[in-house]
């Protein structure tokens, strides 16, 4: 996968349409096309960046604006409880291997997650 090919990069330069509930010139977050809880978006880099683990020190202001968009998002959704997810690799759940971060809220979520 490379940035011409990968979704989540087709999805940040409109390429491939998406609901989009928030965008700066750093982060795009829009609805997931397969919802797992009533409010479910997800927060991407605009760069590409393949999974958590390839993120290195030039990123950690990029990572810190992801998660301060997450929180944001939230607001902006009403949420007041909400569970943030990011899966590292096939094993951990990851199927898009973009960077993201999922933000699920209007239900309860276990502990553990499954
Ligand atoms: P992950 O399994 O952690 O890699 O998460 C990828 C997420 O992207 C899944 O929850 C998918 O439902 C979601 N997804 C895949 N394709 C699209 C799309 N075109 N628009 C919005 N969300 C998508």
């Amino acid at each position: 996968v490379n940035d011409t090919t990968c979704l989540f990069c087709r999805i940040a330069r409109k390429e491939i349409p998406a609901a989009v509930v928030f965008e700066d010139e750093a982060v795009l977050a829009f609805r997931d096309i397969a919802p797992k809880a009533p409010t479910h978006v997800v927060v991407i880099p605009k760069v590409h960046v393949e999974r958590l683990a390839h993120a290195t020190e030039k990123d950690d202001a990029l990572l810190g604006r992801l998660l301060r968009t997450v929180a944001h998002v939230a607001a902006q959704e009403g949420l007041k409880d909400y569970r943030v997810a990011v899966n590292n690799g096939a094993g951990a759940g990851q199927s898009v291997f973009h960077l993201h971060l999922h933000l699920l809220g209007g239900r309860s979520f276990s502990w553990p997650p499954g």
